[in-house]
């Protein structure tokens, strides 16, 4: 059975409608190390000993990792995290395995 009207792909007694996100044009930068970003501050806490590993990136210790507030609340970011202006003016972090298979390069414009 096909519905012209609402193209929706039939899957024995369940319509599933399928949807493709809008192409978003977004800023990013990388994080490396403190002061790379304006927006990525230090992490540090005093109930945290510095020199353990991250269990998320299990590579850099935790005095090497900074800290962002987000619209959801605060997050750890890992050296190599991207940080991304989303389409209303906020910062996120985005891992770099999912940054790159999300992203690609657009246009560049001077700052
Ligand atoms: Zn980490």
């Amino acid at each position: 059975m096909f519905d012209k009207h609402a193209c929706l792909v039939y899957d024995g007694f369940m319509a599933i409608k399928k949807y493709r996100k809008k192409p978003v044009v977004i800023e990013a930068k990388q994080w490396h190390k403190a002061g790379d970003h304006s927006e990525v501050g230090y992490y540090r806490t005093p109930a945290m000993d510095g020199q353990i590993v991250c269990g998320k990136c299990r590579t850099y210790r935790m005095h090497d990792h900074g800290w962002i507030d987000t619209l959801e609340g605060g997050h750890i970011v890992c050296p190599g995290d991207w940080i991304i202006k989303g389409i209303q003016g906020e910062y996120y972090p985005c891992k770099p395995d999912i940054f790159e298979v999300t992203y690609g390069p657009g246009r560049v414009t001077r700052v």
